[in-house]
């Protein structure tokens, strides 16, 4: 379709490079994308660039993806998921404002100046087609929308794709120092560890948490925010470097929970008591622990379960525990502007690894066998 006369120069030099199909980004007529067309299986396509935008439209040229399980979830196939194949995977990602369609525009947010609607703006997307006009929506609850269309790069296409037309109002600014790479964390990992700290599990200064896989993606981040709120972290990690690793982030306390129960520890560590909350995404090899490290009135949130789907719970202990559970899942606009204002301020996220573009499915695998520590974050 193009005789491959650009080039895509991204932001970060450090990128492994690869050969690089035929395309140069849209400006010949077509661009890549990257496309499950069956389950594993991941393509890197040319296909036609998107055309100019409409009202009410960005467009952006993708400079940066965050890699997360629900990556992972969508490349393994999942039966629950009404989606159609082939599919542009890729669902957090940050770039380049390079085309506004006419207005309207969303009205900026306090500090901003119009910011993320002009051509050259830096900016994260949000990772759903929410409406924009439902109750949930109105009330900020962008992860509530009663008629949202699907997650980007699972359900419906994503952002693994060098141009693609947003809604302005699914655009959020990044603030001038933090790079492109960092702000592809914000608008899933720490969105959502943004969402779970401090409006489920309301989280304040000089509690208690527990962390699970403190060196996942959104375990990292929970520590930090965590400590950065200033309280006590005791988290669990695979293996002993990552403890080594984890203790280097500022985590008070680590466990390997491989070489030690966990929740005899954290009984231990806390004088009996407990903690606060309790940060959950394993699932049911750590859930019924995690509820054992609570105090009475503790608080448990959960984003996940990458160890399974199904657990059996003690009633019992539920109630007169007076536990409070809440399920978790993505988060607002509001949280990924304070995701970034964080970043802006020195709170960044860890990265494993950085790969390229065609190197999308290896940086799935690694995420998939957990010997990760942090982001995988995949460069254009
Ligand atoms: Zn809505």
């Amino acid at each position: 379709m193009t005789g491959a006369a650009d080039t895509i120069v991204g932001d970060r030099a450090a990128a492994p490079s690869l050969p690089s199909p035929a395309s140069g980004g849209g400006k010949g007529g077509g661009m890549r994308a990257l496309t499950l067309v069956s389950d594993r299986k991941i393509e890197l396509l040319d296909v036609a660039a998107p055309p100019a935008p409409s009202a009410g439209e960005v467009q952006l040229r993708i400079k940066a993806i965050g890699l997360n399980h629900i990556d992972v979830w969508g490349w393994r196939g999942m039966a629950f998921a009404k989606r159609k194949l082939p599919l542009i995977v890729g669902v957090e990602a940050a770039g380049e404002i390079v085309a506004v369609g006419a207005p309207p525009y969303p009205p900026p947010q306090a500090g901003e100046d119009k910011a993320g609607v002009k051509v050259g703006d830096r900016v994260v997307a949000y990772g759903a087609l929410t409406c924009g006009h439902c109750k949930a929506c109105r009330e900020g609850r962008d992860n509530l929308c009663e008629n949202v269309a699907g997650i980007m790069g699972f359900h419906v296409d994503g952002f693994a794709r060098d141009l693609i037309n947003m809604p302005a109002r699914l655009v959020v600014p990044i603030p001038q120092n933090v790079s492109f790479r960092d702000a592809a964390c914000a608008p899933v990992a720490f969105g959502t560890v943004q969402h779970m700290l401090f409006d489920n599990a309301k989280l304040e200064p000089g509690e208690t948490i527990l962390v699970q896989a403190g060196g996942s993606g959104i375990g990292t981040t929970a520590i930090k925010m965590a400590k950065a709120i200033g309280c006590t972290v005791i988290t669990t990690v695979g293996d002993d470097a990552k403890a080594a690793k984890a203790k280097a982030l500022g985590a008070d306390h680590v466990i390997n929970y491989r070489t030690e129960r966990f929740e005899t520890l954290v009984r231990k560590l806390t004088g009996k008591k407990g903690v606060d909350v309790a940060f959950e995404h394993v699932g049911p090899d750590t859930f019924n622990g995690s509820l054992l490290c609570l105090k009475r009135g503790g608080r448990l949130v959960t984003c996940g379960s990458t160890s399974g789907q199904s657990i059996t719970m003690n009633l019992f202990q539920l109630y007169l525990q007076q536990y409070r559970i809440t399920g978790s899942f993505g988060c607002s606009l509001r949280n990924i502007r304070d995701s970034l204002a964080k970043m802006a301020s020195g709170l960044l996220p860890v990265i494993d690894t950085e790969v390229a573009l065609a190197d999308f499915e290896q940086g799935l695998a690694r995420l998939e066998s957990r010997q990760v520590f942090g982001k995988i974050i995949v460069n254009f």
